[in-house]
């Protein structure tokens, strides 16, 4: 497959400075990085692509050849580009640390305590849990520093030695030419020691898998969806490396009467047509205990009570959401004839048994549909 002109890649004119050729791939470096691009053939090959133009053009003898000669005479003189990513990382490592603020990737040389993954846990919360809060104890299966090296993964009493095969420095230089190309040392994968009596227990990981019981305090308000971070209760870091964060993710269980909406509550009551009509005092089971709510003379069926701070706690601050308490008015069912006389006599004398003009189009409206319908 044919190269494309070097300059051309990083998209700079062939008397481009130094520092010009530097900050294209800079900028081409991070836009396909494969950490922002995961699994991206494209952004791979781009990524790539821009590393080989950039190792030949930032240095002079090799632009000097490349100019006179183009890819053929750089070829002549050994180059041969990278071959993957661990080869890229390795030859520009400092560079980007000084791009991203962070290394290469996964082979950081001989420091390579690495931070131990964060860990997810999905908990379960009655609803009267997630809104009082709770504690609760979990079990999380995690890895802890082995006890029987300290988390080194040496057998007692020995010690790590220099890795013959890099000396320690985690790289080895390969001469092709006049170009050295430095790679990640195949023996012990850029960690520059090697551990020559692995610690029985932990085949020399210097980690075990445990149960871990971890106390957990809900606090009062949470919903479904909500994270709580319990720091350093993840995985434990890799040789010394800082542990991660547990996480722990809410799922509440629905209410058999109250809804919840955010921090308000909602129910619905049902009240006779008479407590409506004439009001009453009904009592009330909120979450916090019975409690006692009046009914105003005349209270129309969907009308709502709010009451005041009696919902979910506010998860950040103080305070407290309203429970809203519809009021469903119940027409009463199969009545005796004696009710259906008193309802008639009433009836009789109520003056506003023939709604009002305005009201009997909103009501009619709905209906009067079906009943063409049915009429036709
Ligand atoms: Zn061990
Ligand atoms: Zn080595």
């Amino acid at each position: 497959m044919g190269k494309r002109d070097y300059y051309q890649v990083l998209g700079v004119s062939r008397n481009a400075s130094e520092d010009e050729v530097k900050k294209a791939y800079r900028q081409l470096a991070l836009r396909h990085h494969p950490d922002r691009n995961p699994g991206e053939k494209e952004a791979e090959e781009r990524f790539k692509e821009a590393a080989e133009a950039y190792e030949v053009l930032r240095d002079p003898q090799k632009r000097g050849i490349y100019d006179q000669f183009g890819h053929e005479g750089l070829q002549g003189s050994g180059f041969t580009g990278f071959g993957g990513f661990d080869d890229i990382f390795s030859a520009f490592g400092d560079l980007f640390e000084d791009f991203f603020g962070f290394g290469g990737r996964r082979t950081r040389g001989r420091d390579a305590a690495r931070p131990g993954a964060d860990l997810l846990y999905d908990m379960r919360l009655t609803f009267q849990e997630a809104i009082f809060g709770t504690e609760k104890t979990i079990e999380v299966p995690t890895s802890v520093a082995c006890e029987a090296c300290g988390g080194t993964g040496r057998e007692a009493g020995t010690r790590e030695e220099v890795c013959p095969t890099c000396q320690g420095r985690g790289q080895v230089v390969q001469s092709q030419g006049f170009f050295r190309i430095s790679t990640t040392c195949p023996r012990c994968r850029g960690e520059g020691r090697i551990i020559k009596n692995p610690c029985q227990p932990c085949s020399g990981t210097g980690m075990n898998r445990v149960t871990r019981t971890v106390l957990v305090k809900v606090p009062a308000g949470v919903d479904t969806g909500t994270r709580l971070r319990i720091p350093n209760q993840g995985e434990i870091g890799y040789r010394g490396g800082p542990p991660g964060d547990l996480y722990v993710r809410m799922h509440v269980e629905a209410h058999e009467f109250f809804e919840r909406d955010g921090d308000d509550l909602h129910c619905q009551i049902p009240v006779s047509m008479v407590q409506a009509a004439l009001g009453d005092t009904i009592e009330l089971q909120t979450l916090d205990g019975p409690r006692t709510v009046s009914i105003r003379p005349g209270t129309q069926s969907g009308q709502v009570a709010r009451l005041r701070g009696e919902g979910v706690p506010h998860l950040k601050g103080f305070g407290r959401g309203d429970l809203l308490v519809e009021l469903v008015v119940r027409i009463p069912e199969n009545l005796t004839k004696r009710q259906q006389e008193l309802l008639r006599e009433f009836a009789d004398i109520d003056k506003s048994k023939k709604p009002s003009q305005k009201m009997f189009k909103f009501w009619s409206r709905g209906d009067k549909a079906k009943h063409t319908e049915a009429n036709q």
